[in-house]
């Protein structure tokens, strides 16, 4: 396709502003492009490479403005343009407003095809094949050669060609085409379903080949496209949400801790990953796709000496203290962004690898398979070497259980949980409601202990639940009963401080003095007849003793009341 065809189709559909327009008008331009389907369906939503490709031009305004000058001839240079897109607000506008093609001697560098009067017939092809020399070029002399490769392209353009070809290379294509719109146009075009596109989207991330064989191979063709080892898919992501959210919408949720770190999608194949060019076993992708396996070669190693079959993990990359526990994520950035004396910085911050899905094992995809499954080929994969990277991964149905497994995560100095359904598929890229990171509580509540209970079993010393009231204007009201987030040393500590305040007791339970003020975490306050309050706290937690508050400190119950409004 012809750029100034593809330029002229460009220019329509900016000019459209409802969804399904646009979405009419990108597929007549994905029907008509021809061989330069895959370069079509990527330029047309402003990407020069593939989502999954974290090749980069590297062409920041200054190198534009100067190649754009001299194209535009003699009497203008770098800073005419910038004063002008500063005082237009667009590149393209500016570009489209010279007479390129004026320069015929420097042209070569354009591909070399005839250079007549403005335009000739340069093709989106050819466009991309500069622009992938120019993003291959490296070393001194470079922002020369990248320089002159661009105006060598500016020169054989012109009007809206030249208004495309500026706001593409600057990453500012902005003609309301994003990756919604380039699925529905592939299915509408070739005539497949959205649903079809959109999954070989997310395993490929390679919209230009998704169009290719939607259009050559329709639906089998793209339910035949899988995940491939070295091309990264984007990472599923969490939403904020709540043991009560995930409990109700799925009656089982599988628990993990949440690791402060940065996010790593491990890819491995033990004969190289790209066999052909004899290339390494391991490479590491960050969240955004960008490969960070240089600045990581403790993880590199550590993938190296666990896995012994091709796969694809997902995880996290920690920094660790020398004690094993964890150190803040800034840590780990640090190391991800380093480029120079890796050894060095790995001396200073040593990062682990945390692995908690695997979307490919030994010729397998898992993307459909249901998480605890995909847990347990995780297992198999890391096998006895790679235990240690290993998350728990609990399933659980008990809110109780659920919050122990907090506080033990919270205790070894993690973030807090991840909730997940158990039966939920892995979808690459998106934030769906299959994941959640557990909301930390609103607000705490510093409650007044008014009874308790003695424990059971191995506890029977100990005082085990703690009921909790708010302040009133004549005593105290209940609001519910306590009795997780709480060590067993706490407990020791917990029932000695409570003792000489007891009043009476009744079989297991204890009346006790208001004389002591916990802190307590919940998920939510609601309207309840159990207790005197009137309220419930639903999931409280023990966060610790306010020993610096008296009973008369501790909250009102007329706030108990606000915070429940304020829901
Ligand atoms: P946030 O970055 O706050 O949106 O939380 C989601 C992120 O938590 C994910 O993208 C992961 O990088 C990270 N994370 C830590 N532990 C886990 C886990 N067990 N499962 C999934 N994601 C996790």
């Amino acid at each position: 396709m012809e750029l100034a065809a593809f330029a002229e189709r460009a220019r329509t559909i900016e000019a459209e502003s409802a969804d399904t327009d646009i979405v009419e008008r990108v597929t007549d331009l994905l029907g008509a492009a021809g061989p330069d389907l895959p370069v079509v369906a990527r330029y047309v939503q402003g990407r020069v490479f593939p989502a999954h490709d974290s090749t980069k031009l590297d062409i920041g305004p200054a190198l534009c403005y100067e190649a754009i000058a001299k194209a535009a001839g003699r009497n203008v240079d770098a800073d005419d343009v910038e004063a002008r897109v500063a005082e237009v607000g667009d590149v393209g506008e500016v570009a489209a407003s010279y007479d390129f093609g004026g320069q015929q001697g420097l042209a070569a560098f354009g591909g070399g095809a005839g250079v007549g009067e403005g335009t000739d017939d340069l093709t989106v092809a050819q466009v991309d094949a500069e622009l992938r020399d120019l993003a291959a070029t490296e070393g001194s002399g470079s922002t020369d050669t990248k320089r002159d490769i661009l105006f060598g392209l500016f020169n054989r353009t012109e009007g809206d060609e030249s208004r495309y070809l500026a706001r593409l290379v600057l990453s500012e294509m902005r003609i309301g085409v994003g990756d919604g719109a380039v699925r529905d146009a592939v299915a509408e075009a070739f005539d497949v379903p959205v649903e079809a596109v959109e999954r070989a989207i997310q395993v490929t991330n390679d919209h230009g080949e998704v169009a290719v064989v939607a259009r050559e191979e329709g639906l089998a063709g793209l339910e035949s496209l899988g995940l491939e080892i070295g091309r990264p898919v984007g990472a599923m992501l969490a939403q904020a949400g709540t043991v009560t959210d995930a409990l109700d919408e799925w009656d089982e949720a599988a628990v993990e801790w949440k690791f402060d770190g940065a996010r790593v999608q491990v890819h491995y194949d033990p004969d190289g990953i790209d066999q052909e060019a004899d290339d390494a076993e391991t490479t590491l992708f960050s969240r955004n796709m960008e490969d960070v396996t240089d600045p990581l070669p403790e993880i590199v190693e550590f993938v190296e000496g666990a896995l012994d079959s091709p796969a694809i993990l997902d995880g996290e990359v920690v920094a660790v203290a020398d004690d094993g526990s964890p150190l803040p994520f800034q840590e780990v950035l640090r190391r991800f962004r380093r480029k120079h004396d890796v050894a060095k910085a790995r001396e200073d911050v040593l990062v682990e690898f945390r692995a908690f899905d695997c979307l490919h094992a030994d010729g397998d995809d898992l993307l459909d398979e249901p998480l605890t499954a995909r847990h347990d080929r995780l297992a198999d994969a890391l096998g006895d070497a790679g235990e240690a990277a290993l998350s728990d991964l609990a399933v659980a149905d008990d809110p109780e259980a659920i919050a122990a497994i907090e506080a033990d995560a919270l205790d070894a100095g993690h973030e807090g949980i991840m909730l997940k359904n158990p039966e939920s598929a892995y979808t690459p890229g998106r934030r769906g409601k299959q994941w959640l990171k557990r909301k930390p509580d609103v607000e705490t509540l510093d409650l007044v202990v008014t009874g308790a209970e003695w424990g059971e079993g191995r506890r029977a010393e100990l005082l085990g639940t703690f009921e909790i009231a708010a302040r009133t204007d004549d005593g105290f009201a209940a609001l519910g009963k306590v009795a997780t987030g709480i060590t067993d040393e706490e407990l020791a500590e917990l029932t000695e401080l409570l003792e000489p305040h007891v009043l009476g007791e009744d079989g297991a339970d204890v009346d006790i003095d208001p004389a002591v003020v916990f802190e307590v975490g919940y998920e939510e306050i609601q309207a309840s007849p159990t207790y005197g309050a009137g309220y419930a706290l639903r999931f409280p937690r023990f966060l610790g003793v306010r020993a610096d508050k008296d009973p008369t400190d501790a909250d009102s119950l007329e706030r108990v009341e606000r915070l429940a409004d304020q829901q």
